[in-house]
C-alpha cells in the first residue's frame, strides 16, 4: 500500500509567553482535524513541542496535497479562533497569509512530507523542534547516516552498505530552489563543508542509494519574504524511516545526546544548546534553551501503532543535566560573541535601527601621523 505521512506544524498561540499552546487549544485543532479530515486521512496524531502543535497526518494524498494541506490550514485558523478567544500570546502568529491558496509551504507553517510503498512493517519517527531552525538537524542526519561512529548499520547491514544521498538546499537562495545531491560515502568532505553551515545549507531529504527509497524528510525551505517578514527558517520537524534500510531508531536518536549548539533560543537570536526533551513539553530558561522532542511509530495500512516517546528514558536524563550545564555556560556571557547571532542572522529588527541610527555618529579621525 502506497502511503503518504505529512507533518504540518504551525505557532497558533501559547500561554504565558511563547511556552507552550495549552490542552484545550490542541484539542480544538485535534476536533477539527477529527470532524473534517475523516474522508481524506487514514489516521492523525496531534502534539505539542514548545509553543508549536504538530499534525501527524497518514494519508493516500501524495505529497503537497491540496486537501490535506487545506483541512492542516483550516485546523490551525479554528485553533486560531480559540487561541484569540482566550487571549493566548502571538495568536495565529504563523498563518502569514489571509486566504489558503493549494499549499501551506511558504505560508508560515511548517511542512515535511513523505510517500512510500509501506514496508510489511514501517517504524518511523517524528522529530519536532522548537526555539531554533532547520539547521539543527544537518549534524544529526550527517552523523547517523555517513559516520560508522554513531551509525554502526553502515559497517554492520549490508542493506546499507551503498550508503544514502542527500539533497541539500541554499535556503538563502530566494529566487528558487537552489538544492545539491550529493552522496555518502564519495562526497561526505563536500557533505560536511555544507553542513557546517546550518544557516545556509540545510538536508532537504535523504534516500537510500541501494533501492532509492526515501528515509528522512525535514521541513526546509528557502526564505520567503511574505509581508514583509521572512520565513522558512522556523522551528523545523522531520519524519525518518528507520531499520531494514535505513538506520537503526537508536542510531537516529543518538546524536542527540550531543547537545549540539544551534541558532534560536530567546528572540531567535542567540545559539543555545539542543536538548532532547519529552512530548508535549515545555519551554522555560531564557526562552529554551532549544529543544527537540521524537515520537516512534510503525504505521500499518496508514493506521498508526500507539506512540513510544523517544527521550522518555533515564539515560537523557543525565543528557538533560549535560546540556542544561552548557546551555547555563553559554548564557553567562549574555550578548557577547558565540552567545549571540552574527548581525546578518539576526531576525529581529531592533538592532537594526539602533545601527542605523548611530551611524551618523561615527567620524573618521583624521590621521595624526
Ligand atoms: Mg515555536
Amino acid at each position: 500500500m502506497k502511503i503518504t505521512l505529512s507533518v504540518i506544524k504551525a505557532d497558533i498561540g501559547s500561554i504565558g509567553g511563547h511556552i507552550k499552546p495549552g490542552r484545550r487549544l490542541k484539542e480544538r485543532v485535534r476536533e477539527y482535524v477529527q470532524s473534517k479530515g475523516t474522508k481524506i486521512v487514514h489516521d492523525y496524531v496531534i502534539s505539542s513541542t514548545g509553543d508549536d502543535i504538530a499534525i501527524l497526518l497518514s494519508h493516500s494524498g501524495g505529497v503537497g496535497n491540496s486537501e490535506i494541506h487545506g483541512l492542516a490550514w483550516n485546523a490551525f485558523e479554528a485553533g486560531t479562533e480559540l487561541a484569540r478567544e482566550m487571549g493566548l500570546y502571538g495568536a495565529g502568529q504563523d498563518l502569514l497569509k489571509d486566504a489558503f491558496s493549494g499549499n501551506v509551504r511558504g505560508m508560515g507553517p511548517a511542512v515535511a512530507e513523505m510517500e512510500f510503498e509501506e514496508r510489511p512493517n514501517e517504524p518511523f519517527l517524528f522529530f519536532a523542534a522548537d526555539k531554533t531552525d532547520p539547521g539543527a538537524y544537518n549534524l544529526p542526519l550527517y552523523l547517523s547516516f555517513c559516520d560508522p561512529m554513531y551509525c554502526s548499520g553502515l559497517i554492520l547491514s549490508p542493506k546499507m552498505s551503498e550508503g544514502f544521498s542527500f539533497d541539500i538546499m541554499d535556503v538563502s537562495y530566494t529566487e528558487g530552489d537552489r538544492v545539491i545531491t550529493l552522496d555518502a560515502p564519495e562526497d561526505i568532505y563536500d557533505i560536511a563543508a555544507l553542513l557546517r553551515d546550518n544557516q545556509r545549507y540545510v538536508v532537504e531529504k535523504i534516500r537510500s542509494r541501494k533501492t532509492g527509497e526515501i528515509a528522512a524528510a525535514v521541513s526546509t525551505t528557502r526564505l520567503h519574504n511574505i509581508a514583509g517578514k521572512y520565513t522558512g527558517k522556523d522551528d523545523p520537524v522531520m519524519i525518518c524511516r528507520v531499520q531494514g534500510g535505513f538506520p537503526a531508531t537508536g542510531e537516529i536518536v543518538e546524536p542527540y545526546s550531543i547537545g549540539h549548539f544551534v541558532a534560536g533560543f530567546m528572540r531567535g537570536s542567540h545559539n543555545g544548546p539542543l536538548m532532547p526533551v519529552r512530548q508535549n513539553g515545555t519551554i522555560s530558561y531564557f526562552d529554551g534553551p532549544p529543544v527537540v522532542s521524537g515520537a516512534g511509530f510503525c504505521v500499518h495500512q496508514g493506521k498508526f501503532t500507539e506512540m513510544v516517546d523517544l527521550f522518555d528514558h533515564p539515560l537523557w536524563d543525565h543528557v538533560r543535566d549535560k546540556i542544561s550545564r552548557k546551555a547555563l555556560e553559554i548564557r553567562e556571557q549574555g550578548f557577547s560573541g558565540a552567545a549571540m547571532l552574527g548581525y546578518d542572522e539576526l531576525e529581529y529588527g531592533g538592532i537594526v535601527d539602533r545601527m542605523n541610527k548611530i551611524e551618523s555618529r561615527f567620524k573618521i579621525r583624521e590621521s595624526s601621523e
